[in-house]
C-alpha cells in the first residue's frame, strides 16, 4: 500500500503534542483514501446524500443484532457475558436516550438531542483462544482478529450481523511514542460503483474492534494524561457510530492544533476546531466565540474524544445520517434474517418472559412443537424437553441473564431469566 508521509508526520505531530489516537477511525479512512484517491470525498457524499431522503422520516424503530467475538490470549481479556450484556444495555439506553445523564445536556443543545431509535439485540457470543497479539500501525489495522486462519474469528454473516470483536489492541508506536488505541470501525462502504475490492477491505471486515479495557474496567490509565479516564461503555457507542457513518464532529480538523475549516457533515454539531481530549470542559469554545449564534464545543457528544462522563448525546442530524445508512448501505442489518437460526414465525409467545424458573408455550401458530431446546448465550445447549408441550416446563437451576429457546431445532425466541 502507498503511503502518505504528510498524514504520518501529522499524527506523529499529533501524538507528540500530548494528545493520543483512542480511536483509528481517521487513519481507517485515510488508508483507504491512499489506495484510491478520491475515496474520502465520494464516502462523505454518499452519506450525506442518504440522509437527505425524505423517507427516513419515520418513527419505526430499527432493531441491529450484535454477534460479540472474544478473542483472548489471557484469562483476564476472557470477559464474562455479563459485561457483554451490560455492553449492549449501554448501548440501547444511549442509541435510545434513555441514559440518565441526558440532564447534563445544556440548554443550548436540547433543540437538536435526538433519540436514534435504534436497538441492540445480542444474538451471540463467539469466544476463540489466540496466541496473536492485535498491534495497529499506520500503515495496516489489525484485521487479523477478524480471520479464523489468522488467530481471529470469522465474522457472522456481515450484512445482517454487526460484528464486534473484543480483544486487546496493542498501542500504536510511531517513533518511540505510545498511544494506546480503544477501538476502530470502518464506515459503511459507498462505492459499490468502484471495482471490486479496490477501496474496501473484504466484507468481512466490516465491523467493530474494541479494546476489552473498554469494556471490562470502570477507567483506563492513558500515560499521556497521567491520568484514569473514566469507562462507560461508551467507545463502543461512538464506535458504532461510526460503522453508522458517522465522523468525528470535528471533521477532520484540528490535527496540527485548532481548526476551525473541519466540518463532520452535520449540520447542528457546533463547529469544533480540535477534539476534546478526554477533558469535560463547558468553557471550551474552539470556533466563533463571540459571533452571533455561536455554540460552545459540543462535548456531550458521543463523536468527540470527550470524556465518556460527559458524553450523553447524539443530535437529530447525526441520528439522520445513522438512520438513513440503515435503510441504504446497510439495510440488511435491519432486514428479518431467514435461515436455521433466526426463523421469524409469530404466534408463539414464551410466558412468562422473563421468568424466574419456568414457563409454558402460549402457540397460536400452525406449528406442531415436536423438540424444545434450551441453549445459553454462547449456543450451547444446556437443557432438552422431548415432550410435555403443551405445559409448564421447569427449568434447572439456571443463573440469571439472556437464553435461547430453540424450537423444533429452528425456531429461537429468546428467554431472560431473572433472580428468582
Ligand atoms: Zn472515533
Amino acid at each position: 500500500m502507498r503511503f502518505c508521509a504528510f498524514f504520518l508526520i501529522l499524527i506523529a505531530v499529533h501524538v507528540n503534542s500530548q494528545q493520543f489516537v483512542p480511536c483509528l477511525y481517521d487513519i481507517v479512512v485515510q488508508q483507504r483514501e491512499e489506495s484510491n484517491p478520491g475515496y474520502k470525498q465520494a464516502l462523505y457524499r454518499a452519506i450525506e446524500d442518504a440522509a437527505k431522503e425524505s423517507h427516513l422520516r419515520n418513527d419505526e424503530i430499527y432493531t441491529i443484532k450484535v454477534v460479540f467475538h472474544v478473542v483472548y490470549k489471557t484469562e483476564e481479556e476472557n470477559i464474562h457475558d455479563s459485561l457483554l450484556v451490560r455492553q449492549i444495555e449501554r448501548l440501547n439506553r444511549d442509541y435510545r436516550r434513555q441514559n440518565a445523564d441526558t440532564i447534563n445536556l445544556r440548554d443550548v443543545f436540547h433543540p437538536v438531542a435526538a433519540d436514534a431509535r435504534i436497538e441492540f439485540e445480542l444474538n451471540e457470543i463467539r469466544r476463540v483462544q489466540t496466541t496473536k497479539t492485535f498491534r495497529p500501525s499506520f500503515t495496516g489495522l489489525p484485521d487479523q482478529v477478524k480471520q479464523t486462519a489468522n488467530g481471529g474469528s470469522d465474522a457472522k454473516d456481515p450484512d445482517h450481523y454487526l460484528n464486534i470483536w473484543v480483544c486487546k489492541i496493542e498501542p500504536l508506536t510511531f517513533l518511540g511514542l505510545e498511544s494506546p488505541v480503544l477501538g476502530y470501525a470502518y464506515p459503511p462502504d459507498a462505492l459499490s460503483h468502484w471495482p471490486a475490492g479496490s477501496a474496501a477491505p473484504a466484507k468481512e471486515l466490516e465491523g467493530v474492534v474494541i479494546d476489552y479495557r473498554t469494556v471490562r474496567d470502570d477507567s483506563y490509565y492513558i500515560k499521556q494524561l497521567n491520568n484514569n479516564i473514566p469507562m462507560l461503555g461508551r467507545t463502543t457507542v461512538h464506535e458504532v457510530g461510526h460503522f453508522l457513518g458517522l465522523r468525528h464532529i470535528s471533521g477532520d480538523a484540528g490535527i496540527l492544533g485548532v481548526n476551525c475549516e473541519g466540518n463532520d457533515g452535520v449540520d447542528d454539531t457546533p463547529t469544533q476546531g480540535m477534539q476534546s481530549q478526554f477533558d469535560c470542559n463547558k468553557e471550551q469554545n474552539t470556533c466563533g466565540a463571540g459571533e452571533p449564534g455561536d455554540l460552545p464545543d459540543m462535548v456531550e457528544n458521543y463523536m468527540d474524544y470527550s470524556s465518556e462522563d460527559c458524553q450523553n448525546t447524539f443530535t437529530k442530524g447525526q441520528v439522520a445520517i445513522m438512520r438513513s445508512v440503515l435503510t441504504t448501505l446497510r439495510k440488511g442489518l435491519i432486514e428479518d434474517v431467514s435461515g436455521t437460526d433466526d426463523v421469524k414465525i409469530s404466534g408463539i409467545t414464551l410466558v412468562p418472559n422473563p421468568t424466574s424458573g419456568y414457563f409454558s408455550i402460549k402457540n397460536t401458530s400452525d406449528v406442531i412443537i415436536h423438540s424444545l431446546e434450551i441453549m445459553d448465550i454462547r449456543g450451547r445447549i444446556i437443557q432438552q424437553f422431548n415432550s410435555g408441550f403443551d405445559g409448564y416446563f421447569t427449568l434447572d437451576n439456571l443463573e440469571a441473564g439472556l437464553y435461547f429457546v430453540r424450537i423444533n431445532h429452528q425456531i429461537t425466541k429468546k428467554l431472560v431469566i431473572a433472580n428468582p
